[in-house]
């Protein structure tokens, strides 16, 4: 039977027999016998394979054997006179699938950069980088489902395709099924989206929030772990047009709860992935950043700062570093200013409240000084928000009274209303953006690096 490699690696002893396939990452021919790499992507070791000349077609097999052939291998598990590994194979039985030329296979040299390896999206992911940046973003994955279930919360699919629009307003992309080339136009030269699929204009999702409030009526503690899209026209680090989100939604839940979940659930995540991918999580330190590991224990050590809004504009005002955009109270924070709070203030997450009413979403509890609502953005170094979230407003005439301020009709939410005259309860929940964790998790510079397919503006070519 195939072994994992990783497995082999780590319990693999002397005499076993072993069949492996994979892919070969480098050759070594030396007098009377040569090496390969094998790699099969269970771990960022790969496994030394050793070649004897007494191997059937020995000179035909070391032709084909080009970085990125893919091969099976068995033979028997000796331990290994190099330094580098404990263990290695002596193969005794070798078969190449496929051939990779030379000349032609981009992934020859060791390093390349990661603007370049954008290029060859559908092959990047055979890279060292790459392959400790899915494993980990698989282990952060599981460790989401881990926390969130042995909480006793559901996991809830919310839609894609929505036909609300009053969150992300601007950012949406359309879903459609009109021809495009002969779109049908009402009188007034309007695109007549009532001969549209859904029978009116229909988006993809910004949010599953809105839906897992109906559930969490039900559920009491619900999440969803789904993408989310958003036309964002900013080419920033730190923004894809697809992205992954986890929304967690709680009922008989105020804003300190929310809070308290929140740091509970970074911690676990860190935790999970330096229990399980300690090897990926060295590689980062070493040859990424080398603060992560730093930053992973202080996540998991520290308690995260709390702090409002009011008091982080006062502190910003105190700032000595200049920022690009002055701070006022009323003012959205940039990134600049919640990376300053993170890394040069608290140097550790940080956890804002009670942001003006101005300029957060309708559905945030009102406070009772009518000025700010309960809001919370979880600040890291190096990302700036990686969680939003809030206490929700569950007050019936309140909600209909922010909705008409921001200029909604309540009417057009109407089934969100009914969760307020029907059972209404005191609810909280947030988001966060999964590549945004992957980010931090890894030191990855750029958020196009650590989901394997990015969708960005003018690029969704793999
Ligand atoms: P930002 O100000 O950074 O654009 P936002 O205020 O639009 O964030 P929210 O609407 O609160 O973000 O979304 C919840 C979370 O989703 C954010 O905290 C962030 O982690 C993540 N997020 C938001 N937009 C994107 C994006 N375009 N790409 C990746 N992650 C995102
Ligand atoms: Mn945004």
């Amino acid at each position: 039977m195939t072994r994992r490699i990783i497995d082999i690696l780590r319990l693999g002893q002397p005499d076993e027999a072993v069949t492996i396939k994979g892919w070969v990452r480098t050759k070594r021919e030396l007098k009377g016998f040569a090496f390969i790499e094998v790699n099969d992507g269970s771990s960022l070791a790969s496994l030394q394979v050793v070649l004897n000349p007494e191997l059937e077609n020995y000179d035909l097999l070391l032709k084909q054997l080009n970085t990125g052939a893919s091969v099976e291998v068995s033979g028997v598990l000796v331990p290994s006179l190099g330094k580098e590994q404990r263990i290695e194979l002596k193969a005794e039985i070798l078969q190449v699938y496929g051939e990779a030329d030379p000349q032609n296979y981009p992934l020859q040299k060791k390093r390349h950069s990661f603007e370049f390896l954008r290029t060859i999206g559908h092959l990047r992911s055979r890279t060292n980088s790459f392959g400790a940046v899915f494993r980990v973003r698989n282990a952060c994955a599981t460790a989401i489902h881990q926390f969130f279930q042995e909480r006793g919360f559901l996991w809830i699919h919310t839609p894609i395709i929505t036909r609300n629009d009053c969150e992300g307003a601007g950012e949406l992309f359309t879903v459609t099924s009109l021809n495009l080339k002969q779109v049908p136009r009402t009188a007034s030269q309007e695109v007549d989206y009532s001969q549209d699929f859904f029978g009116g204009p229909a988006y993809l999702t910004v949010s599953g929030q809105l839906e897992a409030e109906v559930m969490a009526m039900a559920f009491s503690n619900v999440y969803t772990f789904g993408p989310t899209f958003r036309a964002e026209n900013s080419n920033t680090s730190r923004h894809l047009a697809e992205f992954w989100m986890v929304e967690p939604e709680m009922a008989f839940c105020d804003l300190q709860g929310n809070m308290d979940l929140a740091e509970a659930f970074l911690k676990h995540v860190f935790g999970f992935v330096l229990e399980t991918c300690p090897e990926d999580m060295q590689f980062f330190n070493q040859r990424i950043d080398n603060s992560v590991l730093a930053t992973a224990e202080n996540i998991i050590n520290n308690q995260f700062e709390r702090i409002t809004y009011t008091e982080v504009i006062a502190l910003l005002e105190k700032a000595d570093c200049s920022f690009e955009y002055p701070v006022s109270w009323g003012l959205d924070l940039q990134s600049e200013h919640e990376r300053y709070l993170a890394e040069q203030l608290f140097k550790k997450p940080v956890i804002v409240t009670d942001y003006p009413v101005g300029i957060k979403a309708f559905y945030m509890r009102l406070n009772d000084d009518e000025k700010t609502v309960r809001a919370m953005d979880v600040l890291a170094p190096k990302i700036g928000e990686i969680i939003g979230g809030s206490q929700r407003e569950e007050r019936l005439e309140v909600l209909e009274r922010r909705m008409q301020s921001q200029g909604l009709n309540p009417e057009d939410l109407w089934w969100y209303l009914d969760l307020r005259r029907y059972g209404t309860v005191p609810h909280a929940g947030f988001g966060l953006g999964f590549e945004r964790l992957v980010q931090f998790m890894t030191g990855m510079g750029n958020i196009r690096d650590v989901i394997p397919f990015p969708r960005t503006p003018l690029s969704a070519e793999f």
